[in-house]
Formats: structure tokens, sequence, C-alpha cells
């Protein structure tokens, strides 16, 4: 009787435990767009698959891969329409905040990100961007400022964040402050190697890396760098690692082309994220746990597809909703209409393993 009553809990043990969990999440990938809206998405395809040719279309662009599409609410908590950096940081804590603030209520209180998170579940982390890595949105991912702008602080904060791998712009933000006090020994004696020349970071052999190949605020950058540093962010990052990673990536300027309104440009800023899409698709793939999302903070630059072309309808952001894609391991949570802060909510919990409501 009572080995009877032992299984009968046992059984009613696992039902509860399958009913409240979902497989744990190992490695994330989380490409945010900035800027990136539902037209920049159309361009890239129409390009791609142009019917003017007079033939089939021939490629597939690697965002009609993804196994859910989801659509993201961006308005920030005091505006309509939102900035990367209340943007970065509806995503990165799930809360809104107001617009210039990052990683901070709109009181003040600290918030706390799903990087974080990560990393209190003994996953590693990292940040691959192309703007400078004190910049909003990946700014909110690791520091908390009541002002995007307050950019030695937020650098400062770099340095206690325990990130294992930053790759972006801004050596000059490390090494040329108000203080005179350079941040690089502080680094360095954290165990990070740190590095200017993006050839050398590629080859490095390192646990802990931080790559800023960028100098000054250009456009410019390494041939293949943001598919390069998402390549050999996931291969540091996995090295000598059962717990998985965290990594954030960042296409940082298909918003600085929306805001200049250059198509060719921006076109060449879509082309290149959907090419990293594809390379953190393809790692899933080889890496049974992984989840990839792509998503953007906001639109920017009001782009249309018209009769006569790509047109831009404004030089700021707008308060359109922005497109979501997943692909891997829980892709099948993100496939549906939610907001910005929803999106690190699900983030975490799939880490963690916890149930979620569909
Ligand atoms: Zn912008």
């Amino acid at each position: 009787m009572k080995k009877q009553i032992t299984l009968l809990c046992l059984a009613v043990l696992l039902v509860l435990s399958g009913c409240c969990s979902t497989p744990k999440v190992k490695n994330v990938i989380y490409i945010i767009g900035d800027g990136m809206g539902h037209a920049d998405l159309s361009l890239l395809v129409r390009e791609q698959q142009s019917p003017s040719d007079q033939k089939p279309a021939v490629k597939t662009a690697s965002f009609e891969k993804a196994q859910a599409v989801g659509l993201v609410k961006t308005y920030s908590a005091n505006a309509e329409i939102t900035d990367s950096a209340a943007g970065g940081t509806a995503l990165s804590t799930g809360k809104k905040t107001n617009n210039d603030m990052v990683g901070l209520s709109p009181g003040g209180d600290t918030l706390t990100s799903v990087l974080v998170e990560a990393q209190k579940l003994g996953k590693k982390t990292g940040i691959v961007v192309s703007c400078y890595f004190i910049d909003a949105t990946p700014a909110a991912f690791f520091a908390h400022a009541p002002s995007r702008k307050d950019v030695w602080e937020i650098s400062r904060q770099f340095v206690d964040s325990d990130i294992d791998l930053l790759f972006g712009g801004g050596m000059d933000v490390l090494t040329t402050r108000p203080d005179s006090v350079s941040l690089i020994p502080a680094l360095e004696e954290k165990g990070y190697a740190v590095y200017s020349d993006w050839s050398e970071a590629l080859k490095s052999d390192a646990f802990k890396i931080v790559a800023l190949p960028k100098s000054g605020y250009v456009y410019e950058r390494p041939e293949n760098y943001l598919p390069d540093g998402l390549i050999k962010a996931t291969e540091v990052l996995s090295k000598e690692n059962d717990k998985g990673f965290f990594l954030m990536v960042e296409s940082s300027f298909i918003d600085g082309y929306g805001h200049r309104n250059q198509r060719d440009s921006l076109y060449e800023e879509m082309v290149d994220i959907d090419r990293t899409f594809q390379i953190a698709m393809d790692f899933a793939d080889t890496h049974p746990g992984t989840l990839v999302i792509m998503t953007a903070d906001h639109e920017t630059g009001g782009v249309t597809l018209t009769y006569n072309g790509i047109e831009f309808s404004t030089k700021g952001h707008t308060a359109t909703m922005v497109p979501l894609f997943a692909y891997g391991q829980g892709a099948e949570y993100f496939g549906k209409v939610m907001d910005n802060t929803e999106v690190p909510k699900i983030i975490e919990r799939l880490m963690r393993g916890q149930r979620i409501e569909q």
C-alpha cells in the first residue's frame, strides 16, 4: 500500500513538473536590427527577387526561413515613438522606460537585463554591435544611466559587467577619457584580451575578449564584420562551456541610414543582417537547444515601397510595429502580437525551462 502511494505521488509530481516546464533553452542569439521595419525587409526581398527580371525568384531571404514570426509594439513609457534607449531597455529588461533612459525605470529604479539573468544561470554572455559599444542598444544590456549620453559612466559600468565578449566600436571611449585614466588596464586585470586589430581578434584563443576595431564615429567597418563577429563569438562563448551562452548582436546602422534616408546603404545593411541571421540559424541547426531571435527596437525613416521605388516619410523614428523572427528551440512562443517587454521575459522563462502561457 505504502509503495502504491509513493508511486502515485511520483506520478503526480511528474505530471505537475511536466505541465509547469518547457525544455531549457541553452544558447540564445538575440539579433536586433536598430530601426528595422517591415518595408526594409520588403526592400531586401524586392531587390533579391526582382520581378522585373522576368524570371522566377531564385533567392530566398534568410528571414523567410524563420519558424515563427511576430509583431512587436514599440512605444516607450513617455512617448508613442520610442528612441533606442527606451526600446533597448524594453527588449533587454522587459520594462518600459522613458526615452533617453538606459536600464532604469522612469522613477530611477535599476532594472535587470536578460543578459544578467543569463549570467545568473551560469551562462557566458557576449555583445556584438556595429556601433559604439556605449550606444543606447548595447548599453541597455549592461548599464544603468539616466541618459544615454552618460557615455563615460556607461563605459565604466561595462568593466564591472563580467560580459565575456564585446565586439564593437569605441576604443577611444576606453582610452581618451575626461580623467585621463584608460580603462584598458582595468579590463586586462579582469582577464580580458583587448584588441583594436580585428584580424588579431578573430585569431584570438582567449576566453574573455574585448575587440573594438573601429575608432571614431564612422559607419565603415571591417568587411563581413557582423557575420564574422557572430561566428567568432559563438566559438569563444561555446569553448569549454556546457551551460550555454546569451549573445546580443546588433546591426546598428539600419537606423542611421534610415535617419539619413539613404536607400542604397540601407539595402546593404539589410543584406548584412539577413546574412547574420542565416549564420545564427546555421549555428542553431548544429547546436540543439539554441534559440535565435531577430527583431528591432523601432522603425526608422517611415520607409515605404511605392510606384516610385523606395520613399521615406520622415528623418526620424516611427511608431509602427516591428517584425520579430524566431528560429530554433522555443521559437513557437514568439509567433504572436506582443509588446516589446514580452520578448526578454519569454527568453528568460525559456532559459529557465519555465512554462509559458500561449
Ligand atoms: Zn535612431
